[in-house]
């Protein structure tokens, strides 16, 4: 009697759940590439406990996706989100396109030193992973200015003390930004000399390069010989060839990116799926000669009329020929601080509300005086879908949004910020065909994760972090255009960051589960 009163209440109890969260019934594309299977996903704390084709166990709660797919989480290896982060630390733009890690300190710009600013980020609530490179322009900057001139020996010791120091506090690499000042006044033997640190460290080189139009086939052959000679992986941020003149140019990159490969160089790329790129007026319209030394100067320099007649002709090339897209109308306002109205307009249509005729001359013109009332940040139309296409199909070519955290409906950012990864699963997966699902889903996630060194995500496998997104192929894709940028993508059903359900039912959960990640310098 004793017995089965033992026995009766061992069946009352219920069992201890082995596993906090089951995702039942999901397509499983695991990351690395290979085709997709049935199965199950149990998830343990923060990590993958067991994936089977069908788990019963108890979990604390169970998910069924009903033939979703289930994937890891995505890792954008180029975005600005610290612009954003403090200020919408859910990152929604990101995590409700399954982002569930963003890598910051791109472009040759970072935090410096790195270390305190790793500690706000640690003390931040924030919902997707974050981890840095530390910027090559910001150490020269912090060293020698923004003049244009070549480093001494002693400042270039003071330069590698502060990317070995960088290294140390957990970046992930060097990023250059050889397209931006102070940048741009750097020879390539001194980056390769701060390569260097960063490759002892086990960090990567990824570079915006030194020039995306004309000279595209040259700035490539430096972001392949940093590699080389730095004798660390080298990486080409935001491949592109901008410019009609320069279209189809990704060919000659692509082929000079075999060869590389070919001879032992460990090069790759990243993209995002646009036509159009985005940065500071002044950054794409004005010669860098114009800039050095920073605003006053430049403003100096507009002033003097003889100064200003030459840099015109300089803009007037840009606009014909490099970043404007040969059209006054090929460049859009981001963000304008001096006059927010201007935000979503054109260069085009800013001349003519300075009662001037669109011409190429007067939007040179008007490109200045933009400069000259403090800047906008612009949307440059003019990349090739075909070059898009090309660099997406190669093997090497992962996902990178080079987006920001937007401050919903403020201002009239890019919209690769809240489109990206859906643009890619829903255009150039289920519709061109460019992509199959899980060569789309690699360049988002296992491949990432190798190249930055993340051996514990990227890939859905027992022991890993729990980083999981959740999909719908059929209905996934990107809303927000250039015109009506806030949109958020759509499709995605529930994301998961560390273990914890961060997005679900169309809205994001109070979870805010996300964690600084850090190189291996420090790991
Ligand atoms: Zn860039």
């Amino acid at each position: 009697m004793r017995h089965l009163l033992v026995v009766g209440l061992l069946l009352l109890t219920p069992q201890p759940a082995q596993y906090d969260l089951l995702l039942r019934n999901g397509r499983i594309v695991d990351g690395t590439g290979s085709p997709w299977y049935r199965g199950d996903v149990a998830i343990a704390r923060d990590a993958i406990a067991a994936i089977a084709p069908s788990i019963d166990a108890p979990a604390t709660r169970t998910i069924d996706v009903h033939g979703q797919v289930i994937a890891p989480g995505f890792i954008d290896i180029h975005t600005h989100a610290r612009r954003g982060i403090f200020k919408v630390p859910t990152a929604d733009n990101y995590v409700r396109q399954g982002v569930t890690t963003l890598m910051e300190g791109p472009d040759g710009s970072s935090p410096l030193p790195l270390a305190p600013f790793l500690a706000e980020l640690e003390a931040l609530q924030k919902t997707p992973n974050i981890g840095l490179f530390v910027g090559q322009g910001s150490v020269r900057e912090a060293v020698i200015g923004t003049t244009n001139r070549a480093a001494t020996p002693e400042e270039i010791q003071k330069e590698l003390a502060l990317v070995e120091q960088a290294m140390k506090d957990g970046a992930f690499g060097l990023s250059t930004g050889l397209f931006y000042v102070p940048g741009t006044f750097t020879p390539t033997e001194e980056v390769i000399e701060l390569a260097r640190v960063a490759g002892r460290y086990g960090g990567m080189h990824e570079s915006h390069q030194r020039d995306e139009a004309s000279k595209l086939i040259d700035s490539v052959k430096e972001t392949i010989r940093i590699g080389e000679e730095g004798h660390l992986p080298t990486h080409i941020s935001h491949a592109k060839a901008m410019g009609v003149a320069n279209w189809g140019k990704s060919e000659e990159m692509l082929r000079l990116v075999d060869e590389a490969r070919a001879r032992g160089v460990d090069v790759t790329l990243d993209q995002y799926p646009y036509t159009a790129s985005s940065t500071s007026v002044a950054a794409a319209l004005m010669p860098a000669w114009l800039l050095e030394g920073g605003n006053q100067q430049a403003l100096a320099r507009l002033k003097d009329p003889a100064t200003r007649a030459k840099a015109k002709l300089e803009v007037i090339d840009r606009i014909k020929n490099e970043r404007g897209g040969g059209d006054p109308k090929n460049v859009q306002f981001a963000s304008c601080g001096f006059d927010p109205s201007l935000n979503g307009k054109t260069l085009a249509d800013a001349t003519h509300r300075r009662d001037m005729m669109e011409t190429v001359e007067n939007a040179a013109e008007t490109a200045m005086w933009i400069v000259e009332k403090g800047g906008c940040s612009g949307i440059f139309h003019a990349i090739s879908e075909d070059d898009i296409g090309r660099i997406l199909k190669h093997p090497a070519t992962m996902i990178g949004s080079d987006g920001e955290v937007p401050i919903f409906g403020q201002a009239n950012p890019h919209p690769r910020s809240y489109g990206t990864f859906a643009r890619v699963l829903g255009v150039y997966v289920r519709e061109k065909h460019v992509l199959t699902l899980e060569d789309a889903i690699r360049k988002m996630t296992a491949f990432p994760a190798a190249r930055l060194r993340l051996t514990d995500r990227g890939v859905l496998r027992p022991g890993m972090k729990a980083d999981i997104a959740v999909f719908d192929p059929a209905t996934v894709r990107d809303k927000a255009t250039y015109d009506n940028p806030h949109q958020y993508a759509e499709g995605f059903s529930t994301v998961i960051v560390n273990g914890k359900v961060v997005f679900e039912n169309g809205a994001m959960t109070r979870e805010r589960p996300g964690r600084v990640l850090y190189g291996p310098g420090r790991r």
